[in-house]
């Protein structure tokens, strides 16, 4: 089903009329009312009057998350705090949080691009829909729960973890559509098998999954194990939240970004340069109708193509290809987004350790596991291991406050983690995503 048949099916050329007649208004109105983005458009010698065709936006800044740290908390929303009506936040490269506003214009247009997505991914008034994802600062859960209900089914607001509870619940509530990370779906199905319910012979038909990394090969094996279609969903706190595109369910191949709302471009990481539909490279998005928090091309590090051949649903919104990896070193560990340098910091503040690291990313069973192992210095070294153990938990603990992540720290000693002339490799990702 199409939520919204006007402007999903929009011609090519109305949509670029409407696009540029959007982005005209937002490059106007951050050039009014934004410091950051009047400096940046000085600096580049452009203004908001010289856009006349959307070839034009390859001259606008980019827009980074360093940016976004630079502003930290507000510096970039666009309104006055009375015109804000919620806040949300996601990890930021090192212990500062990236953060984001909505008016109450910007929550309605996220929850009718929430129902479009829903309704894309097959989902329809009479659904049960078990939101799995976390409810908080993360955009996750709230951005299901208000596209739920604008599409007018009924929403299970259970949120993350609980998965015994997740499990008799989806069954005693009927629920027919999941919506968690693709990884958290495949736990919920071990989860059921311990517990002797059989997930597949419940009335569960799609599953919605987004958050994180995955491929056909765990597609595959969602729809096997639940039996159900699984859809990829993309989004981004910065940009919106869940809901900038998503697959449909007649083709299954690409995610539809909706396009009178945001303006893709995918560029060369290095370069910056803007590459043809069809080539893989950086995706960059500008926002068109956002009030409280506007972007101009913001840097998502996530690798995509874009194509805009004919889909059989009849949508004439470009599709991206399924994020096939990042243009930098940030990992996502059970769907919370990890920057090293995050680890980093929190090491500088710990007595005894070295700022030498390595991360170990694994998946056990379903979920994905975190080491790090720190190098203690030789003053550490010399005390007692049992204030070796105790250093080591202190971190796991710091670890787990500041970036909402578990994991294992291991104390190695002084001078065995490897040393590199150039970029140190503080990952080793073992995940067969
Ligand atoms: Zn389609």
């Amino acid at each position: 089903m199409i939520w919204d048949e006007d402007f999903e099916t929009l011609p090519r050329e109305a949509l670029e009329d409407l696009q540029l007649k959007r982005l005209r208004a937002t490059t106007e109105r951050v050039y009014a009312t934004v410091p950051f983005y009047k400096n940046k458009f000085d600096e580049a010698g452009i203004r908001p009057q010289d856009i006349k065709s959307l070839i034009d936006l390859k001259h606008l800044p980019f827009t980074t998350k360093i940016d976004l740290r630079d502003n930290y908390p507000f510096g970039l929303f666009a309104v006055p705090m009375e015109q804000v009506v919620r806040i949300h936040a996601s990890s930021g490269t090192t212990g500062k949080q990236t953060v984001v506003g909505y008016t109450r214009r910007d929550i309605n247009t996220w929850a009718e691009l929430m129902a479009r997505s829903l309704a894309a991914a097959g989902a329809q008034k009479n659904d049960m829909i078990h939101n799995a994802y976390g409810y908080g600062l993360f955009t996750g859960g709230l951005g299901v729960h208000y596209g739920a209900e604008k599409l007018g089914a009924s929403v299970i607001p259970i949120s993350g973890g609980n998965s015994k509870r997740q499990i008799i619940i989806m069954q005693d509530f009927g629920s027919t559509v999941l919506t968690c990370t693709p990884s958290y779906a495949l736990f919920l199905a071990e989860t059921s098998e311990e517990m002797g319910v059989d997930i597949k012979k419940m009335k569960l038909k799609v599953g919605i999954f987004g958050a994180e990394p995955w491929s056909e090969r765990m597609r595959d094996e969602i729809e096997h194990k639940l039996n159900i279609d699984a859809i990829d969903i993309y989004g981004l706190s910065e940009v919106m939240g869940p809901g900038v595109s998503i697959e449909c369910i007649e083709a299954k191949r690409g995610l539809h970004i909706f396009e009178d709302h945001f303006i893709p471009e995918i560029i060369n990481p290095q370069t910056g340069e803007v590459l043809p539909h069809g080539e893989k490279g950086e995706l960059v998005f500008t926002t068109i109708t956002k009030e409280a928090f506007p972007l101009i091309r913001y840097r998502t590090r996530d690798i995509s193509v874009l194509y805009r051949q004919p889909c059989k649903c009849s949508r004439t919104h470009v599709r991206m290809e399924r994020v096939s990896g990042r243009s930098d070193d940030m990992l996502i560990i059970r769907g919370v987004n990890v920057f090293p340098s995050q680890i980093e910091s929190v090491l500088m503040n710990v007595a005894g350790v070295e700022p030498h690291y390595l991360l170990v990313v694994d998946r056990q069973g379903t979920l994905d596991t975190l080491e790090v192992q720190v190098e203690v210095n030789q003053k550490g070294f010399s005390d007692e291991v049992k204030d070796f153990q105790m250093l080591g938990r202190r971190i796991e603990k710091d670890i787990k406050d500041l970036l909402g992540v578990t994991a294992v720290v291991r104390m190695v000693e002084p001078k065995t983690i490897q040393r590199s002339e150039g970029k140190a490799q503080r990952v080793i990702d073992k995940r067969k995503i």
